[in-house]
């Protein structure tokens, strides 16, 4: 809950971030509502307890004006967080709850502008990141990060609303001022960085999602590269095998058929596929065994010959 600090004792606590000691006229100090545990527009909330672990989480995070990632963006810095009750409900009957920070700005040239919107109100509605390890099901309570039910966000089910209860948040990240707000009340929005949050995990599934228009999380996005660099591993490895395949192919073509040109059956071997190739090295094989005589096979202590199959794999 909110203790009332002296501008002295918050300046303590700023110095304790700050590289150099700063003095008041140096800051400029102010409050935003980061976020709060009512549901908001994308059917999703912060339990009670996911809200004071972020009180902890968020101390000493950076504010930046807009949500692009360039530093001379990143402007301000929470250096203490609390949390505050209205006496009112949240729309599924808790008590509702605010998670508040204070925050300082250095004042200088760059800052001014924003501090006077700051001032204003017209810079008054945050984001924050954050990602949390679990998404429960308001419905039945299933695990909504794994699909283990099937209720869908938004929907009503027995008049039940379904939204995704958000808890065992494992770290926040910046928080921005934003235009236009997610949540609900008091201007307050949140954007969440997908990566520990409900996405597809089957690449297959998420091949499939492709064709519908959402966008895909951040955790997709690394289940798609991380599919599809080890398929370019396996094509490459079917490219070498390929090519040893091809090479054997023209060795043993010399050999079986040494009147015909190995150039055509080079080209040939371009556009067949690997069974293709495999079953013509292993023709041309045996037809070498037929030619030539025991003594001179290609490989005789590795593929078992007619004579020695019973006990090719002896030592
Ligand atoms: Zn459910």
């Amino acid at each position: 809950m909110k203790e009332n600090f002296s501008t002295q004792k918050e300046l303590e606590i700023i110095n304790t971030f700050a590289t150099a000691p700063l003095k008041e006229e140096d800051v400029f100090i102010f409050t935003v509502t980061l976020c709060d545990n009512e549901v908001d527009r994308d059917f999703e909330c912060f339990s009670t307890d996911t809200i004071s672990t972020l009180k902890e989480l968020f101390i000493g995070k950076t504010g930046i004006s807009d949500h692009s990632m360039r530093s001379k963006d990143q402007c301000a810095r929470v250096f203490r967080t609390y949390t505050e009750k209205n006496g009112e409900k949240t729309s599924y009957g808790e008590d509702y709850i605010a998670l508040k920070a204070r925050a300082y700005m250095l004042r200088n040239e760059e800052s001014a502008s924003l501090i006077s919107e700051i001032e204003g109100g017209i810079k008054k509605e945050v984001s924050v990141s954050c990602s949390v390890n679990k998404s429960t099901c308001s419905v039945c309570g299933g695990d909504m990060r794994h699909h283990s039910c099937d209720h869908i966000k938004g929907r009503y089910y027995n008049s039940k609303l379904c939204y995704a209860v958000l808890s065992e948040p494992t770290d926040a990240y910046e928080w921005s001022f934003v235009a236009v707000p997610a949540q609900r009340n008091a201007g307050v929005t949140k954007a969440f960085i997908k990566k520990e949050e409900t996405y597809l995990h089957n690449p297959t599934e998420i091949i499939k999602s492709l064709s519908t228009e959402k966008a895909l999380s951040e955790g997709e996005i690394t289940s798609l590269r991380e599919h599809i660099s080890a398929l370019e591993e396996k094509a490459h490895e079917a490219e070498v095998y390929k090519s040893h395949l091809t090479q054997e192919i023209e060795r043993l073509a010399l050999i079986a058929m040494p009147k015909v040109n190995p150039a055509g059956f080079i080209s040939a071997c371009k556009s067949m596929k690997l069974t293709e190739l495999r079953d013509l090295r292993n023709e041309l094989d045996s037809q070498v065994r037929e030619k030539m005589p025991a003594s001179l096979q290609l490989r005789p202590s590795v593929q078992p010959t007619k004579s020695n199959t019973h006990n090719a794999f002896k030592i």
